[in-house]
């Protein structure tokens, strides 16, 4: 599966990219982080884009879609990936058009986050503080006055990108201002919707999340937890399969059935009820 994640600074692209990574086994590829990285390193292209990144503008075109395809060519990238924050331009999304047919590669999806504006700054400085918190290094370009000029670049140089994907049939938009895991859940539904991602994964993110002992099979098991693991994650499998149609068509004929039954008794209870009484009545004439 391969999708871009399209939203402004601090609509959530990085948490979800992370969401994720860990529920389809996929790589998130995040110019950003690539950057930050080479920035660090003091590689030529870290050289060439400290400034412009400190500054809140766009490293160039040509740049970026060098990073990008090596990154897809890895070996890690082969299942699928996830592109946080790429393209960004218009002549981004053309480079990277053009690559993927190179590379025989299809792209699935655009998920766009869309959140309001005046939330952004709460959730940029939100981000801010827990990273001093877990005593990260805090970003150059996470200030208010830095934002408001990626901000700017971002309406004026990505927001096109939502009409070329849309006018291309691929741009889903999802609601970025609920909670992380309902906009995971979105994005889920989405992906099941286009047929980008098969509904197992609900089973394997299921296993996954789910802490091993609690599972009947890994309670029983005395085996090694990755076994265990495993055995957990087919018995999530076989539930979701026997949770589907059939299961389905059983609950409603037991429904069905209880409420005959139900009537069926009730009916029952009163004709009982009305012969006795009928027998009370007979008998108390009777005395008299
Ligand atoms: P991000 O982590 O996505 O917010 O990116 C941080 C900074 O890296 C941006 O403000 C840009 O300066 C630079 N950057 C990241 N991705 C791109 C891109 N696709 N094109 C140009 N510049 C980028």
């Amino acid at each position: 599966m391969r999708i871009i994640l399209l939203g402004p600074p601090g609509s959530g692209k990085g948490t979800q990219a992370q969401l994720l990574v860990q529920r389809y086994g996929i790589v998130q590829l995040s110019t950003g982080e690539m950057l930050r990285a080479a920035v660090a390193a003091g590689t030529p292209v870290g050289l060439k884009a400290k400034e412009i990144m400190a500054g809140g503008g766009l490293v160039p075109d040509d740049v970026v879609v060098g990073i990008i395809s090596d990154r897809i060519d890895q070996p890690d990238a082969k299942n699928g990936f996830i592109l946080d924050g790429f393209p960004r331009t218009v002549p981004q999304a053309e480079a990277l058009d053009e690559l993927l047919k190179r590379k025989h590669l299809k792209l699935d999806a655009v998920i766009e986050l869309r959140v309001n504006e005046s939330a952004l700054l709460s959730r940029v400085e939100t981000r801010v503080a827990q990273m001093r918190e877990r005593g990260e290094e805090v970003r150059l370009d996470d200030t208010p006055e830095v934002l408001t000029k990626r901000l700017a670049s971002y309406r004026s140089q990505t927001e096109p990108l939502i009409h070329y994907y849309s006018e291309r049939r691929k741009l889903s938009t999802i609601d970025g201002m609920m909670a992380i895991e309902e906009v995971t859940r979105a994005i889920h539904r989405q992906l099941l919707a286009l047929g980008a991602v098969e509904p197992k994964t609900h089973a394997r993110s299921a296993a996954k999340a789910a802490p091993a002992k609690k599972t009947k099979a890994a309670k029983k098991s005395t085996q090694k937890p990755a076994k265990a693991a495993k055995k957990a994650a087919k018995s999530a499998k076989t539930a979701e399969k026997a949770a589907k149609k059939p299961v389905k068509g059983a609950k409603k004929a037991t429904r069905k059935t209880a409420k005959k039954a139900a009537k069926k008794t009730g009916k029952k209870a009163v004709k009982k009820g009305a012969k006795k009484a009928a027998k009370k009545v007979t008998k108390k004439r009777a005395k008299r």
